[in-house]
Parts: structure tokens; C-alpha cells; sequence
């Protein structure tokens, strides 16, 4: 008897749990992706793209697909797919799991500035006063920071914006993590950079900046995670995988 995971996915963990459960055998893996990545990393295994239509979109694919268990490997901050998957999931009476990458822990040296939404992180940098600004953002938080003409943006993105950044002064670098804690040092350095902006997204292949930032000196306003559903949460590909094996009706 086969079993189906659905993972949803668009994160470095949803591809990594897709490769560990592709060796199983008598496991059938469906990664869903949103579809907002134009040339996004492809798991191995099933894919589908696209939203479901709302959670009730998603309990229908979940019961038409014979889902046996669903892993909510999304990012942190995908806080309307949580919450639907959360409520499909329940309503299918399909087993969920969060798959949710450990946030960083402050150091000392940190100097973190923790603010809600990208309204105050925009709030924060005019407090600081910071000229040149590293925003390593996404396209929907980007908006905020058109409230401070003056300053000088460095905008890190994966992918080119499809509409110019409303921005007065910005420089688009673009590029794919992992970043290394050399790599973001020097971008910091050799753009004069005064403050960091950042979702808390948390995990091994972002947190260069933070410790770039650390050593610099620099200031880094971080943008807090939303809550998460309640249920069941792990940190790891390994603890997602032994979830799964212990929850399988094989
Ligand atoms: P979101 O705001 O929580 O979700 C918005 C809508 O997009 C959902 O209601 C759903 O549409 C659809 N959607 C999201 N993830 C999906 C998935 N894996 N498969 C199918 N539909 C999905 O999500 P988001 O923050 O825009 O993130 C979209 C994707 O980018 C996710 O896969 C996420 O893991 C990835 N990502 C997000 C961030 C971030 O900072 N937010 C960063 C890196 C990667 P329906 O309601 O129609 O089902």
C-alpha cells in the first residue's frame, strides 16, 4: 500500500524533506508550491502549483488526493497558508504537522530592534537615523520604506520585482541564499550599509546577516513572526521524517 505526503513547500526545508522521503519506499510525495517564484527549486517527487481556493479548496484537494498526512513546510512567515492548512487539515481529518525552521537566538553584540509589521520597521530606520539601508525583503514589504525618500535602500531580493521598487533611492542586488557571514560582511561594508532590515525568518542559511551585522556593529530592526496555528511543530528535516514514519497507515 502506497502512502501519500503532501508537503507544502516554497522553502529550502520542504525540498530537503522531499529528498529524504523520496529513498522511502511505498511513500508517494506531493510537494505544493504557490507559484509565486518564477524559477523556484524543484523538489523531487509529485508537484502541484498554485493556491487551492482558500482552506476549503485545500480540504477537497486534501480528501480527492488521499492525503494521509499533510507537513506545512512553508516560511515563517506564510501565515495565511498556516492557518489555512491548519483548519483543511482538521476539517479532513488529515494528520498536520509544522515544519518550522528554529528562529536565531540573540547573541551578544546583537542589536536587534523588534518591531511588528514592515510599517514599523520603516518607523524604526527613521528613528535610527541610517542613511544606507540593507532591506533583505520580500516585494509586499518593500512599500513601507517609500515613506523615507532620504535614505539610501540596498534591496536584496531572489528575483527581479515585475513593477520598478517605489523607492527613491534603491540599489537591487539579486541573489539566492545560502549567504555566508564573509559574503554579507563585505556587501555590508563595500555599500556603507548603517542598518539591516529583516523578517525573523530564523534559520542556517539567512542568519550570515545577522552575524555580519553583529560583528559590524550594526543595528538590525527584525520583523517578528507571526504566530503559528496551534499543533504539532518541529524544527528539522530528521523530526519531520520521524514524524511522518511514526504516523503512515503502512
Ligand atoms: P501566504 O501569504 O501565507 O499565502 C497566500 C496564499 O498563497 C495562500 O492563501 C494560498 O492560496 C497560496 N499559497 C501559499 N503557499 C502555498 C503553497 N505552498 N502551495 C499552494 N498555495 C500556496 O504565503 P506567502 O507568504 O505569500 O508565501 C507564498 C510561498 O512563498 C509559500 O510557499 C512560502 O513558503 C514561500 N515563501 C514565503 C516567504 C515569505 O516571507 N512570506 C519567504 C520565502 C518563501 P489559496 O488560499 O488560494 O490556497
Amino acid at each position: 500500500m502506497t502512502a501519500h505526503v503532501a508537503i507544502l513547500g516554497g522553502t529550502a526545508e520542504a525540498v530537503a524533506l522531499a529528498t529524504a522521503l523520496a529513498a522511502c519506499p511505498g511513500l508517494r510525495v506531493t510537494t505544493s508550491l504557490a507559484g509565486v517564484t518564477e524559477a523556484p527549486v524543484l523538489p523531487p517527487g509529485g508537484l502541484r502549483r498554485g493556491g487551492f481556493g482558500g482552506a476549503g479548496g485545500l480540504a477537497d484537494w486534501l480528501r480527492a488526493e488521499a492525503v494521509d498526512v499533510l507537513v506545512d513546510a512553508t516560511h515563517p512567515f506564510a501565515a495565511t497558508m498556516a492557518a489555512h492548512a491548519a483548519e483543511a487539515a482538521a476539517a479532513a481529518g488529515v494528520p498536520r504537522l509544522r515544519l518550522l525552521r528554529p528562529m536565531w537566538t540573540r547573541q551578544p553584540g546583537d542589536r536587534w530592534i523588534e518591531v511588528a509589521d514592515a510599517a514599523a520597521a520603516a518607523a524604526a530606520v527613521g528613528g535610527l537615523g541610517a542613511r544606507r539601508v540593507l532591506l533583505s525583503l520580500g516585494r509586499r514589504e518593500l512599500e513601507a520604506f517609500a515613506t523615507l525618500p532620504e535614505v539610501a535602500f540596498v534591496v536584496r531580493m531572489i528575483e527581479s520585482p515585475e513593477t520598478p521598487l517605489r523607492l527613491a533611492r534603491a540599489e537591487l542586488v539579486l541573489a539566492r541564499g545560502p549567504f555566508h557571514e564573509a559574503d554579507e560582511r563585505a556587501l555590508m561594508t563595500t555599500r556603507r550599509i548603517e542598518a539591516v532590515v529583516s523578517k525573523a525568518s530564523g534559520g542556517t542559511a539567512t542568519e550570515g546577516k545577522i552575524a555580519a551585522a553583529r560583528t559590524l556593529g550594526l543595528p538590525v530592526v527584525l520583523i517578528r513572526r507571526p504566530p503559528a496555528p496551534p499543533g504539532e511543530v518541529v524544527a528539522d528535516v530528521g523530526a519531520a521524517a520521524a514524524w511522518i514514519s511514526g504516523r503512515l497507515p503502512v
